[in-house]
């Protein structure tokens, strides 16, 4: 079909026709100063206004979530859904499928993965865990002298070039957290994933030293074995982690050929996200989501910021800002974005 066509065609399938309620049911508080003093006041552009008492500025239900900036609402909605509930596919596909541009699709698909559910659980019992090693790379990272090839780094065996893709699971729950470059330490556990475990938490890993030293210092059942050996002597072993760890290297890998460490938590989100909600029966009414998450706008612009501290923080790589688009940032809110930070 010839591309003018298409373009019509998509268009006929998207028409924006269906207006995005946003009843401002979901306007708690204040977004610039958190007061909860606040009044109805008027509409714009079909979208109620309010007024706060306290500090006297206008909000919207969705300033300050990735929705207050989007024009095209119901054809965003429907990227959601996709990413959500169909498989993982690549954002060029996405562009075509959507009629919108690959920059487009590359935003969108940031600012939903930075507004997903968090489906919060804390491990009561058997719980395996390990780190998922990923390559580091700058993939995308316009302006670095190494750009791309520094992804495919030739180094072998744990390295200061292996991320560290912390994970825990049961047969219900999954948690994955980015947690450093480099070897993992305890002080990484601890950090990335130590609110998810409990006193009841027990712990099954292969030899690894980092993790014994965790559970030594939580005071935790601990159960180990040699990786050549794969279980314990009762039959203890680490298939479900090594299942997801091969899934998560098709997807980074294959799906989409090579994921920049920039994002890789976002990523590690979306999987974490689709495997859990496999056993939520609850529904999600995911734009309900996106309207309580009145910092996502914050997080999406301080990006590159959040980056730069982890990779001065948990890494031993050098940190070289890339030429970079700029967004404006609310900065209402900063430390709060910071708190909610997603590395
Ligand atoms: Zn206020």
């Amino acid at each position: 079909m010839p591309s003018i066509e298409r373009k019509a065609l998509i268009k006929e399938l998207y028409k924006e026709t269906e207006t995005v309620q946003v009843t401002g049911n979901y306007a708690k508080h204040c977004p610039h100063c958190e007061s909860k003093s606040i009044s109805r006041y008027g509409t714009q552009k079909g979208e109620q206004r309010f007024k706060c008492g306290e500090c006297g500025k206008y909000f919207k239900e969705t300033t300050g979530t990735v929705l207050g900036r989007i024009r095209k609402k119901s054809l965003f909605l429907k990227f959601q859904d996709a990413m959500i509930n169909e498989e993982y596919c690549s954002i060029k596909k996405m562009a075509e499928r959507f009629g919108v541009s690959v920059p487009t699709a590359f935003n969108w698909r940031h600012k939903i993965l930075l507004s997903l559910p968090e489906l919060n659980c804390k491990f009561q019992d058997e719980t395996q865990i390990d780190d998922i090693w990923i390559r580091y790379s700058q993939k995308g990272r316009k302006g670095l002298e190494y750009g791309k090839k520094r992804g495919g780094t030739s180094h072998k065996g744990d390295s200061n070039y292996q991320v560290k893709i912390l994970t825990a699971t049961n047969s219900t729950h999954t948690e994955m957290k980015v947690s450093n470059i480099g070897r993992l330490k305890k002080a990484d556990i601890q950090r990335s994933l130590g609110d998810k475990i409990t006193k009841k938490t027990i712990l099954i890993s292969d030899k690894h030293k980092s993790i014994q030293g965790f559970a030594i210092d939580n005071k935790l059942e601990y159960h180990s074995f040699k990786a050549s050996q794969h279980t314990t002597k009762d039959g203890k072993g680490v298939q479900l982690l090594n299942n997801i760890a091969g899934r998560m290297d098709t997807l980074l890998n294959r799906t989409f050929k090579g994921v920049s460490t920039k994002y890789l938590q976002l990523y590690v989100n979306w999987f974490k996200f689709k495997e859990n909600s496999k056993n939520n029966i609850k529904e999600i009414n995911l734009q309900n989501e996106i309207l309580s998450k009145k910092y996502t706008w914050d997080l999406f612009s301080n990006i590159e910021g959040i980056y730069g501290n982890f990779i001065k923080n948990h890494s031993a790589r050098t940190y070289r800002c890339p030429q970079q688009q700029k967004f404006k940032a609310q900065n209402w809110n900063q430390n709060l974005a910071f708190k909610n930070s997603f590395i």
